[in-house]
């Protein structure tokens, strides 16, 4: 694929310090759970209208939902913020989902692929997979479409939600649906029980079908082991978090020379533990190494979190400046599960942004 050439920005890194202006800088994410984003006044709003058993007031409520600020890592605390009791009717779905996406607005996010898990909405009142499928993208792509930022969605499937049965059903669902602006499929949660090889024939059944890109979860809590089985064995195009990659150079050779992208969270590793130290965090040296990294939220709302605390963390710990934040957007557009030519073309819409962006903060003494 033709790569467009560098284009190098002088700009004074002194101000890539300002939230303000990293808050406006135009963002590409490839890695954000529909279900870890929803904005948390909405769904404090939908607890009390559903009478759920959560705290009634607001601040309760927030240190109950969200994992605790500047607390230790743990995996499981993280895990146990994932709730799926919220929704007693269809327009509960449409809400929180509309609001997530009215978030990115908020966070100068240019394109996105979200992810969700149809289990998630759909569980509690046993909905249609289907029609909450497609009820979640058309809210989604309601705000887009009003904020004008360019949406694709991801299906996940969580390893522990579902055994390989259940997922190939779904699966087969769904690509009878064909709906559109799905450009892929995930696989994610436990990746210490559930090793990739246990979902081999899901995989190899949506590689053949060629209808979905391929996205897995692996090397998170887990070694490069199980980043090289989800490549060999579920054909990975990208690979969720990989923070163990930094742990083997052959494979970070192998990322490197099939383009095989790595979409790294320095927020969600350190409350995972799965990188404790964001100071650490390997995706400044992946970077180094050549191998495709992107930067990314994972679950902003249950870590109180958004892009540009991700963007704030790699200038401050990694000293980042325009041209590299640049950078790593390039690499996410051309490792989006969207086709070639879409690529080129957001890619030039994507420096205008940043034209107008350079044009608006290079004079302005904010
Ligand atoms: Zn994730």
């Amino acid at each position: 694929m033709a790569k467009k050439k560098e284009i190098e920005i002088n700009f004074d890194s002194q101000k890539l310090n300002n939230r303000k202006i990293i808050e406006a800088f135009p963002k590409i994410e490839l890695h954000r759970h529909l279900e870890g984003a929803m904005h948390v006044k909405t769904l404090y709003d939908i607890s009390l209208k559903n009478n759920l058993s959560y705290p009634t007031s607001f601040d309760e409520f927030q240190n109950e939902v969200q994992f605790p600020k500047d607390s230790e890592p743990d995996f499981l605390v993280f895990l146990s913020k994932f709730k799926n009791n919220w929704y007693k009717i269809y327009e509960d779905i449409e809400k929180v989902c509309y609001e997530s996406v009215k978030q990115l607005a908020r966070e100068s996010i240019f394109y996105i692929e979200l992810r969700f898990s149809p289990e998630h909405y759909a569980l509690e009142n046993n909905f249609d997979r289907i029609e909450v499928t497609k009820l979640v993208i058309d809210a989604c792509n309601k705000a887009a479409k009003e904020e004008n930022i360019n949406v694709k969605y991801l299906i996940t499937f969580n390893r522990a939600k579902q055994d390989q049965k259940e997922m190939i059903k779904l699966y087969k669902k769904l690509a009878k649906a064909n709906i559109p602006d799905i450009v892929g499929i995930d696989l994610a949660g436990d990746e210490i029980h559930y090793p990739p090889k246990d979902f081999a024939k899901l995989f190899t059944e949506i590689y053949n079908d060629g209808l979905y890109k391929i996205t897995v979860h692996a090397g998170e809590v887990t070694p490069a082991s199980q980043i090289w089985d989800a490549i060999m064995f579920l054909y990975a195009s990208r690979i969720g978090h990989g923070v163990a990659a930094i742990h083997d150079q052959k494979l970070q050779m192998y990322l490197k020379e099939k383009n095989i992208a790595l979409e790294q969270c320095i927020t969600s590793n350190h409350h995972t533990g799965a990188w404790p130290d964001e100071k650490t965090h390997p995706c400044a040296k992946l970077i180094e190494a050549g191998v495709p990294v992107t930067i990314n939220t994972d679950d902003p709302m249950i870590q109180n979190s958004d892009l540009t605390d991700d963007y704030l963390k790699l200038i401050k710990y990694f000293s980042f400046d325009l041209n590299k934040l640049i950078s790593i957007n390039k690499t996410a557009i051309f490792s989006a599960f969207i086709d070639d030519k879409e690529k080129v073309k957001l890619w030039d819409k994507y420096m205008e942004k940043i034209k107008e962006f350079e044009k608006k903060f290079s004079s302005n003494s904010l």
